[in-house]
């Protein structure tokens, strides 16, 4: 699975960074600072250095840039005497350019994770590559003399063949542009055989070289050593001030007696050792790490209900149960004095209802520090409880991040997108999860990297994620969840006046201006210019709008002071309008309904096509279908075929069609039940060629014999059908206890026909003359018609 990112970027110049390298940079430009402190302030310290095609490049575009980088992580930063800094830049994996972004100061990628598969058949063939590259780099080192003996020793101790073939790459002296060829190729085998035939190319030239030199090495062998111990002696002299510094601030934290040893321990040893050695490198990180922790250093908490709900009110539109349920958590922790041990909240709903915001206004009104902790894409046990030290390039996992990042040892910590986390051979990040979000476990919390008891018992935890269905379930079980079903357009409405629009022309500098969105342009903008559950492209479109209507003002010496943007305005300043396909004014047709889903994104309309062809009685299904999808496809068949005397259809029928059930939109996967009228209705259409209303959609789950079954999501559905313009939509009788959940102004506008029976949906959903003659005669599972059962 790849995961998109958006990070700052660095450019290099004449150098490329791989994945595994840990190596310092020193950072220059202007725009390239800038790109550093967005990272360590919002990202985590995460950026992608990507190399420049020409390194005289000074402000490189799109362009100047390879599409292929490096995401990594900035550690360590020693500001310069010139304005410069230096830091410690760790290479975390390769990544693909998708989009470059000029940004305000600095540059903005938006690229995917590259990983290599792995393909067990290919072992026998990588291992004799890797064999064949590190006798050529074994024989280069010895010839050339410029690697140092240690990183010789060090590279080839790599076992991991990815890292080995990169890290090679990295030390022999080859041409930005041939370093680049290794980083873009992101399959093992064809980087290695690249890698093959540049480090040949690189021996015959070292053997030219050697020739040539002959007895003249000598000499220059002494000069380079001086110029290096020059240059280490003034290195030796500031790391003795920062020794001094170091033993200071390990002196004066306020550490536990465990922590306050090791460190000790650490110091010691690190003073024994050669500064310029990668191992001293590596203990002075861990120092660094321990010590950058905050260790029983807590905010003071802010128990007052009322003023926690006035809070949650102030910034919040609606979201009654959720704030409730917020409350009533906050009000048991007053209880117990936070020791309250209950579950974690779980605030699960489709991108942009608040989840991430509500979470935040729980910090705000407690007055604890808030940190959030991307889970998406997650997949090994060690992201989220680090690495051990032993491991090359070794740091602590996201918790340890995180609580550095908060400097309190009892922030608000947001798990995000619990859902999205994988597993695999690394391990399983969510059993890590568990042991860290458990009460029983949570005081003496151990990070492999810094090897500590921490606890955790003072952090409060909430959750996020788009699906229910998508948590593992160990993690479900401790879990309480709140579900945000998404708005309806008058939501929208209200939350774009009172939060969306002044938050936005706050942010674009426009709060003194009198400049006012009226409701008809807000709902143009919410009909016509998206479609989502949330409001977060809304708020996109509102910014875009605060930021055109500035610049125009900018550019036009007449200054208003009241500027009114209607819908006509708005419109002239989005341009097209992407939404305008209501099904519902759609022609009705043949074999094409609309059938109701919820999907990661909230609910949705989900078109199903059946198609009936001449042919031997083949059933096909394509766009993704789960197995309970086309159990469906066979049990509306089945149906069918009990319905052909009725239907007026051959009894014989299905031997001589070939069906081919289709939904679109086939990068979605989709399943489950709920889709089993929508697909029956399709499937007689298609046989019977009576249309299908386009302004009906249906959701219900089907048995062989027709009945039809309660669904879940029925809210999501019906806000989804609203907003996509239908006026009827069928749903499961057994439903019915459902309907309160669906907001009145949905429900006026939404005619609900309850059924229990297919026959009725078709009565409802196809264009008939007369629906009331329509499917008169009973079922018929009878000996005499099917000659096997007895009904
Ligand atoms: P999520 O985490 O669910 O994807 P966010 O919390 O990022 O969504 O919300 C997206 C934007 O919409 C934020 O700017 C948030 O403040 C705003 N927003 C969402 N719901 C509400 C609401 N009920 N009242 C006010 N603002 C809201």
């Amino acid at each position: 699975m790849s995961t998109t990112r958006t990070l700052p970027v660095i450019p290099l110049r004449g150098m490329v960074f791989f994945p595994g390298m840990v190596a310092p940079l020193f950072v220059g430009r202007p725009r390239s600072t800038a790109a550093l402190q967005t990272a360590r302030r919002d990202h985590d310290g995460q950026v992608i250095l990507l190399a420049q095609i020409n390194a005289r490049e000074n402000e490189p575009g799109v362009a100047d840039l390879y599409d292929v980088g490096c995401l990594a992580r900035v550690d360590r930063i020693a500001q310069m005497p010139d304005e410069s800094v230096k830091v410690t830049v760790e290479g975390i994996c390769r990544v693909q350019l998708q989009s470059l972004d000029e940004g305000d100061d600095h540059l903005v990628a938006n690229v995917i994770e590259l990983q290599p598969s792995t393909d067990e058949s290919l072992e026998a063939e990588l291992a004799a590559l890797v064999k064949r590259v590190r006798q050529a780099f074994e024989q280069f080192a010895e010839m050339s003399r410029r690697i140092p003996v240690q990183k010789i020793a060090h590279l080839l101790s790599i076992e991991d063949p990815s890292q080995f073939c990169d890290m090679v790459a990295a030390n022999i002296g080859l041409k930005v542009g041939e370093r680049q060829q290794i980083l873009a190729k992101v399959e093992l085998l064809p980087r290695l055989i690249r890698l093959v035939e540049l480090i040949e190319a690189e021996l015959e030239v070292a053997q030219v070289e050697q020739r040539i030199r002959g007895t003249g090495r000598r000499r220059s062998e002494v000069t380079a050593e001086t110029v290096t111990t020059n240059a280490q002696g003034e290195d030796v002299d500031e790391f003795k001030n920062e020794m001094a510094e170091l033993a200071r601030a390990i002196e004066t934290k306020s550490l536990p007696q465990e922590a306050k040893e090791r460190l000790e321990r650490e110091f010691r040893k690190l003073k024994m050792m050669n500064p310029m050695s990668a191992e001293a490198g590596v203990v002075r990180t861990y120092i660094d790490w321990v010590l950058s922790l905050p260790w029983g250093e807590f905010s003071e908490d802010k128990l007052d209900i009322k003023a926690a709900q006035k809070i949650l009110d102030d910034e919040h539109y609606g979201l009654e149960k959720a704030k409730e349920r917020i409350l009533e958590y906050l009000a048991v922790q007053r209880l117990t004095k936070g020791q309250g041990k209950g579950p974690i909240m779980c605030l699960v709903g489709p991108p942009g209802v608040g989840k991430t915001s509500l979470a935040k206004s729980v910090a705000h009104s407690t007055g604890r520090k808030f940190v959030r902790i991307s889970l998406g894409g997650v997949r090994d046990e060690a992201e989220i409880r680090g690495h051990r030290r032993t491991y090359v390039g070794a740091l602590p996992g996201k918790i340890i991040h995180a609580l550095k990042k908060s400097g309190t040892s009892n922030p608000v910590i947001l798990l995000d997108e619990i859902d999205k986390m994988s597993m695999d051979f690394r391990g399983d990040p969510s059993s890590a999860l568990l042991e860290v979000l458990d009460p029983e476990q949570n005081e003496a919390f151990v990070d492999h990297y810094i090897d500590l008891d921490y606890d955790l018992s003072k952090v409060l935890f909430l959750a996020t994620a788009n699906f229910l269905q998508a948590i593992p379930i160990p993690l479900k079980d401790r879990l309480e969840i709140i579900e945000l079903d998404g708005y309806t357009e008058l939501d929208k409405l209200q939350i774009a006046q009172q939060y969306l629009v002044p938050r936005q022309l706050r942010d674009n500098g426009l709060a003194d201006l009198k400049m006012t969105l009226t409701e008809e342009a807000l709902t143009t903008l919410i009909r016509s210019y998206t479609r989502e559950a949330g409001v977060r492209s809304l708020e996109r479109q509102i910014g875009a709008i605060c930021r055109k209507t500035a610049r125009e003002i900018l550019s036009t010496k007449r200054k208003r002071k009241r500027i009114k943007i209607d819908a006509k305005r708005a419109k002239k300043l989005l341009g097209v309008e992407r939404f305008t396909d209501k099904p519902s004014e759609q022609e009705d047709r043949v074999g094409i309904v609309n059938g109701l889903a919820v999907t990661a994104v909230g609910g949705d309309l989900l078109h199903v096509e059946v198609a009936a062809l001449p042919g031997k009685g083949k059933l096909t299904f394509t766009g993704k279908l789960g197995d309970v999808m086309q159990e469906s496809v066979q049990a509306a068949m089945s149906y069918v075929r009990a319905r052909a005397a009725a239907l007026d259809l051959d009894r014989t029928f299905y031997e001589q069609v070939d069906v081919h059930v289709h939904f679109p939109e086939g990068a979605v996967p989709k399943d489950g039940p709920s889709a089993g009228i929508a697909i029956c209705t399709g499937l007689v259409s298609a046989l019977t060629r009576f249309a299908v209303r386009a302004d009906v959609a249906m959701t219900g789950e089907v048995t062989l014999r027709g009945r039809v079954l309660a669904i879940g999501g029925l809210k999501q559905k019906v806000i989804a059908a609203h907003r996509a313009g239908i006026r009827t939509v069928i749903v499961p009788q057994d439903n019915q206890r459902h309907v309160d959940d669906i907001p009145d102004e949905v429900r006026k506008d939404i005619e609900l026909v309850f059924v229990e029976h297919v026959d009725d949906v078709l009565r409802h959903a196809l264009r008939l003359d007369s629906p009331e003659d329509f499917l008169k005669q009973p079922m018929t599972f009878s000996r005499d018609y099917l000659g096997i059962y007895a009904h």
